[in-house]
């Protein structure tokens, strides 16, 4: 199949500069000084506005049907947005391009509709634009959809729309370039006729494109937000307005439900799918639905919390660094947090599917920082109690508790809940096994020395006991005799000479092999020989001071291949790749395991949960 006309965007090479295609618009509207009031280009200013003002109203209704906290009960198509669906709506914006193009080429051959009054909008405008609405827009559109399901159209245009699982608002731009142009006419058509009748005015035009793309992004949400009590109420709405239910239908069967906006269309050409009321009103009483599987995260610090599907679906499915873009989100994000301090319980932000079993990410309204303040312990020590014992309600199998809410000092890894209740049907786990095989896998076979810092912590603990049974001789960094003999006592005599107390840094400056679990300064770093390779699994991790050395990454695996509807990167790891204890929870759901894992770490279960790691299809980042 060749190359169809108007089937690819022309600007599908460039990348971010597409956005240059503004210039000329912007550069005219600056020379001209368009905000002026009498300036002849105000027109421009205006239209751009009305661009930037269609942009946001898409991106609005994407932010809202990622909210899982708070539609999860009324998503329409039940599967995740994976990375591949992201990537393919990607540009989803290149039709406001092409539509701004159009509009500009039509205010250039009709100069007096560059200057139409701002107001009003009258009766008569709004009665003419709706008219012709309902007259001439929504039965072409619904005859050109029509069409664009016939054989070559289809394969060549109307296929790309089809393609994602998942309708969501972005969904709506994903589609050719001829498509778009079909639509633009259309959607000029009302307008063009208000004006004509002498009723055309901005603020109509506006109302009229912006209330348009308010309909096209809500009718690709998936979340059901029309009740279905106004249905019954006045039964007749349900010809003159669609509903998300309705259009994803569309996209899920194809040969139903066709219209633009009123179902009116598709009675009349006999399209309508008879389940569609039905399920639209299953889709808005809502459905419940269960994890099997949770991984209770908290938010890193104020720019991460910006990372998630709801603020921005594209820079969530990247791995997290900090972008200019950021900053003046930055105030309003520390607004955020604020309030969550105060009212927020935890709450889901994301989800994924593994094998039919829907595992969800909840994040406790948390920050980093908020871990070290002494009187902020028992408040999340609760929110965490009350996350446990919700989904213990809910029947949720495991519940994995990420990074900070395992804390040691907080509540022993998990320990003080499970002793608090001893009637826990949810497994709590702390995932630290794994993360320990993780570690323990990555240092090269035939070492015979390592340096460990942070060498009495639970994780510490755990690779110096494991490394010892491997005859390996483990330079334990601590100053407490105490703590170092007691676990010097717990491995095997015949292997505890393997096991060295050491106080200083400079004893490692021979050792090739540093495993760090405690921060180290560049001025600790610098006892290191070059070439030396530092493990690590300390957080936040340390910084490469040393050009001539390399440094490990926080302990990761791979989801496997088959796991379904991941779309969201966790924190700066890359796209499918998870935190260490993550996996130790899908790995102690995947094995149905009945021990909770909290507290120390049960050295010969190491070999064991990375093995079931393996087997599950799990792998190394
Ligand atoms: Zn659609
Ligand atoms: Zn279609």
């Amino acid at each position: 199949m060749g190359a169809a006309l108007l089937a690819s965007w022309p600007w599908d090479n460039l990348g971010f500069y597409k956005y240059l295609l503004y210039g000329p618009l912007v550069s005219k509207a600056v020379a001209s000084r368009a905000w002026e009031a009498a300036s002849p280009d105000r027109w421009i200013l205006l239209l751009l506005l009305l661009f930037g003002l269609r942009a946001l109203t898409y991106q609005l209704w994407s932010s809202y049907s990622n909210m899982l906290f708070a539609t999860r009960r009324r998503r329409v198509v039940r599967d995740g947005v994976d990375f591949h669906q992201i990537d393919r709506e990607w540009d989803w914006d290149n039709f406001l391009i092409l539509h701004v193009l159009m509009a500009a080429t039509a205010l250039y051959t009709f100069p007096s509709l560059r200057h139409l009054p701002l107001w009003p909008v009258d009766a008569r405008g709004l009665a003419v634009t709706a008219l012709v609405h309902a007259a001439a827009t929504e039965p072409l559109a619904y005859a050109a959809h029509r069409a664009f399901h016939g054989g070559l159209l289809y394969a060549r245009y109307h296929s790309l729309h089809h393609s994602t699982r998942v309708p969501q608002p972005f969904t709506a731009g994903l589609a050719t370039p001829l498509e778009h142009m079909v639509l633009g006419a259309l959607m000029a058509l009302p307008l063009a006729a208000a004006c004509a009748a002498g009723s055309g005015s901005v603020a109509l035009a506006f109302a009229y494109v912006l209330g348009f793309d308010f309909l096209r992004a809500m009718g690709h949400c998936n979340i059901e937000v029309v009740p279905s009590s106004l249905f019954q109420a006045v039964p007749v709405l349900r010809y003159l307005i669609y509903t998300p239910t309705y259009h994803a239908i569309h996209h899920t069967k194809k040969e139903a439900n066709f219209c633009l906006f009123m179902p009116l269309f598709d009675l009349l050409g006999g399209t309508i799918d008879p389940k569609s009321w039905e399920m639209h009103k299953k889709m808005s009483a809502g459905v419940d639905e269960v994890p099997d599987f949770v991984f209770l995260a908290h938010v890193v610090d104020v720019m991460q919390s910006l990372h998630v599907s709801f603020v921005l679906r594209t820079f969530a499915s990247t791995p997290f660094s900090v972008q200019l873009f950021l900053l003046p989100m930055w105030p309003f994000a520390v607004l955020v947090m604020l309030a969550m301090w105060v009212w927020s319980k935890t709450f889901v932000i994301s989800c994924y599917n593994l094998r039919g079993r829907l595992h969800q990410i909840w994040a406790v309204p948390r920050y980093g920082f908020q871990y070290f303040l002494p009187f902020a312990k028992d408040g999340i020590n609760k929110q965490i109690e009350l996350a446990i014992l919700r989904a213990d309600k809910m029947g949720v199998k495991v519940l994995s508790l990420a990074a900070l809410n395992k804390n040691e000092a907080l509540n022993g890894g998990g320990t003080l809940f499970v002793n608090k209740h001893p009637d826990l049907r949810v497994r709590v786990v702390h995932g630290n096994t794994l993360t320990a095989a993780v570690i323990l896998n990555e240092i090269p076979k035939g070492t015979a020395e390592v340096f460990l810092t942070g060498a009495t912590s639970k994780l510490g603990r755990a690779i110096a006991l494991y490394l010892c049974k491997k005859r390996v001789r483990v330079m334990m960094m601590t100053l407490s005799t105490e703590r170092f003999q007691k676990i010097q006592k717990e491995a095997p005599a015949k292997y505890q000479h393997y096991l060295v107390q050491v106080t200083k840094y400079r004893s490692a400056q021979h050792c090739r092999t540093w495993i760090v679990g405690k921060w180290l300064s560049p001025r600790e770093q610098r006892w290191a020989p070059p070439g030396t390779h530092f493990h690590q699994f300390v957080v936040p991790p340390i910084i490469s001071f040393r050009r001539d050395c390399t440094y490990g990454k926080l302990a990761a695996m791979r989801l496997p291949k088959d796991v379904q509807g991941l779309g969201a990167c966790e924190y700066s790891l890359e796209r499918g790749v998870v935190h260490a204890c993550h996996a130790g929870g899908v790995v102690h759901f995947l094995e149905g395991y009945t021990h909770h894992e909290v507290g120390a770490i049960d050295v010969d279960r190491i070999d064991v949960v990375w093995e079931a790691a393996l087997k599950h299809g799990l792998r190394p980042a």
